[in-house]
């Protein structure tokens, strides 16, 4: 039984994209079964009760009597323990490649597109494999989550022709249904400081240099940055925890499409280079930010040789 699962901190794309390739695997006489690699968030639990899916089971640790299937990720710091020694038969993908690397041949699949589900799409056409209302419920969920509703530089429009057919075969109006689901994730009222800095936290190196970019989505940056003070001192326990060298939280207006960073570490200089920015009070707002894959993890890995 293969296990397929996406990465840490999971997202929508994540948890769907694990959900539908193993429904797809299954079909194709593959047995496997998706799993999960943290606590789901709103939008996430949003979107499986909308459609009436079972969350995956939580999974810890691999050993090297499995056989993986990645998805949404591939870089072995953002996936589960144990990863390295595990065997993979698969990865579908949509991110840079880094630190990835295999003993044996696999099925490596990464496109430069908006969402890991429009891959899967790709892939449910090619083997001919019908796609249920619900799996489609699901993959339109995660392209709408992964480009703001199409709003992201991220999106392409191969992820907008694909999410209004998965639409329609899932019989939702994608502009209503999508604002309710972009909404659904943006309630962070009864969240911990904590919370909020793991609901979407990736962790890079770049050119041997270690940063977390953690992002919050919400409708009110102000109402997320009467925190800063409780959110810095969270940011430096982390910071101490894991020996990194900058931490950016980047909390994002996904109505607006601009972005207000908090900036702790001692390579702050890498945000200040990357943004031609100057942190005030440890922070920089930063207009039309919204994607951390392609406005914010570039320009850092820039900065950082
Ligand atoms: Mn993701
Ligand atoms: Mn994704």
């Amino acid at each position: 039984m293969m296990k397929i699962f996406g990465h840490k901190n999971p997202d929508t794309d994540t948890i769907t994209s694990a959900i539908v390739l193993a429904e797809l695997q299954n079909a194709l006489g593959n047995a496997a079964t998706a799993y999960r690699l943290g606590n789901l968030n709103k939008e996430t639990a949003f979107v499986l009760d909308y459609f009436q899916v079972e969350a995956p089971d939580l999974l810890t640790e691999v050993t090297e009597d499995d056989t993986v299937i990645l998805v949404d990720h591939n870089e072995f710091a953002q996936s589960v323990p144990g990863i390295e020694k595990a065997t993979p038969y698969m990865v579908v993908d949509h991110h840079r490649v880094s630190g990835f690397n295999s003993a044996e041949p696999l099925f490596f699949r990464a496109e430069p597109v908006g969402c890991t589900a429009t891959v899967l799409y790709k892939m449910y056409t090619e083997n001919k494999v019908e796609i249920k209302p619900s799996i489609a419920g699901l993959m339109a969920s995660a392209i709408v989550s992964d480009t703001l509703l199409f709003k992201s530089p991220t999106c392409t429009e191969q992820d907008q022709e694909v999410c209004l057919k998965l639409a329609q075969i899932a019989n939702i109006d994608i502009e209503s249904y999508g604002l309710e689901l972009l909404k659904a994730g943006t309630d962070l009222s009864d969240l911990s400081v904590a919370e909020l800095l793991r609901i979407d936290a990736k962790v890079f190196t770049m050119n041997g240099i270690s940063v977390e970019v953690a992002q919050i989505s919400t409708v009110d940056i102000g109402s997320v940055m009467e925190r800063q003070g409780d959110i810095e001192v969270v940011i430096n326990n982390i910071i101490t925890e894991k020996s990194l060298d900058l931490f950016i939280c980047v909390i994002t207006d996904v109505m607006n499409s601009n972005s207000q960073a908090i900036v702790l570490g001692n390579r702050t200089d890498l945000v200040e280079t990357a943004f031609a920015t100057t942190l005030e009070n440890n922070s920089a707002f930063l207009p039309g930010v919204v994607s951390r894959k392609k406005q914010i993890v570039p320009p850092l890995e820039k900065a950082s040789i």
